[in-house]
């Protein structure tokens, strides 16, 4: 495949970002040792930001979106991957500063990439995406923590959207009594059918927050960050942990030290992007275990390349539910 379709971020001179469907030619990629035919890749709000523009997400012009890819492998000059081999790849800069996978041809540097996950289609995986594979992220930190179903409930934030619904979905299969919060009253049946076991409203979280308020859950994955996730370690109880991970209200972390001197609370750091590839094929190798296919297939829904541009000015605008399949 020489020439091949991809969508493209471009800026003019004044720094006017456009987005466009493109033809390109193999000798537009970047370096790297494997070059991969994209089949599936997915719509990330990290994505949804370098589409519309609204964060500085994009660091080298012009770019192609996308930073989860799955695919056959074209070609190949490392000795982990051979012509013909499934391969799924998440973060690493894809998308960011290195050309993404809203493209039907990607190269790439092997050591990105891993095998396809056993029991898991190449569209499955990006219905899980860095998405569904971040929340399982969440879930191995608080486990680590020693947080187990007895522990408590678990509360997951930002609940219908991409992380949080993989997330309860998650916890529920591992036993826990999951809470989740949102802003859409709407998903409740949505959010139970993926084992929700209460909900509550979003802005009871949202306004400032007191350095210590009533323990309320044991844990928490937090897709949410500013005074959400302050108002979630203020309400942890005592010995709890909460992975954070997100920044859907703001980056901010206006808190005190309260929860962390006085309760013994952790809050754990959840990056995806760099994450090392022992921790990343452990994740996948869970999400392949834990997650039923009925209720991923309940969470995704399928668009072309050619709609991906009005998708990612949708998902910023929090108006997406659960998880979006591009199919390239
Ligand atoms: P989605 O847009 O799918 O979900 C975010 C959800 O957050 C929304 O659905 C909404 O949930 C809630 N939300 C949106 N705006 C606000 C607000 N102002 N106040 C409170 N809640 C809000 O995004 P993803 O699930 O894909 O990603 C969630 C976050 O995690 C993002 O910030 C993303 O950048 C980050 N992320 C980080 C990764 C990492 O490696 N650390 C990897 C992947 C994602 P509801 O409607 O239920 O209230």
């Amino acid at each position: 495949m020489e020439n091949f379709k991809a969508v493209l971020i471009s800026r003019d001179e004044n720094k006017t970002q456009s987005v466009e469907i493109a033809t390109l030619s193999q000798d537009d990629l970047m370096e790297g040792d494997v070059t991969v035919a994209v089949d599936y890749s997915t719509l990330n709000y990290k994505d949804g930001l370098a589409i519309s523009g609204k964060s500085p997400v994009v660091r080298r012009w012009p770019m192609i979106p996308g930073i989860d890819m799955a695919g056959r492998v074209i070609s190949s000059q490392s000795d982990q991957f051979k012509e013909g081999d499934e391969v799924i790849l998440n973060g690493w800069g894809t998308g960011e500063t290195h050309l993404g996978a809203y493209s039907q041809v990607s190269r790439v540097k092997s050591d990105w990439l891993i095998h396809k996950p056993e029991g898991l289609s190449a569209a499955q995986c990006m219905g899980i995406g860095t998405a569904g594979y971040t929340s399982m992220l969440c879930v191995m930190a608080l486990e680590k923590a020693g947080l187990t179903p007895e522990s408590g409930p678990i509360l997951v934030t930002g609940a219908a959207g991409g992380v949080g619904s993989v997330a309860i979905a998650l916890l529920a299969k591992l036993g826990y009594h999951v809470i989740a919060s949102t802003g859409r009253a709407s998903e409740e049946d949505y959010l139970k059918s993926l084992g929700a076991a209460e909900l509550i409203d979003r802005e009871e979280l949202s306004g400032p927050a007191r350095p210590l308020n009533k323990e309320r859950w044991a844990g928490a994955v937090d897709a949410v960050g500013s005074h959400t996730l302050a108002n979630v370690l203020s309400m942890t109880k005592y010995g709890g942990a909460v992975a954070a991970c997100g920044l859907a209200q703001g980056m901010d972390l206006p808190s005190s030290v309260a929860p962390f001197i006085l309760r013994g609370v952790s809050l754990h750091g959840i990056d995806s992007v760099m994450a090392p590839k022992e921790k990343r094929l452990e994740a996948w190798s869970r999400l392949a275990e834990l997650l039923e296919t009925e209720k991923l297939d309940s969470i995704t829904s399928v668009v072309n390349m050619e709609d991906v541009i009005n998708a990612g000015n949708a998902i910023v605008e929090g108006k997406i539910r659960g998880r979006v399949i591009v199919k390239i």
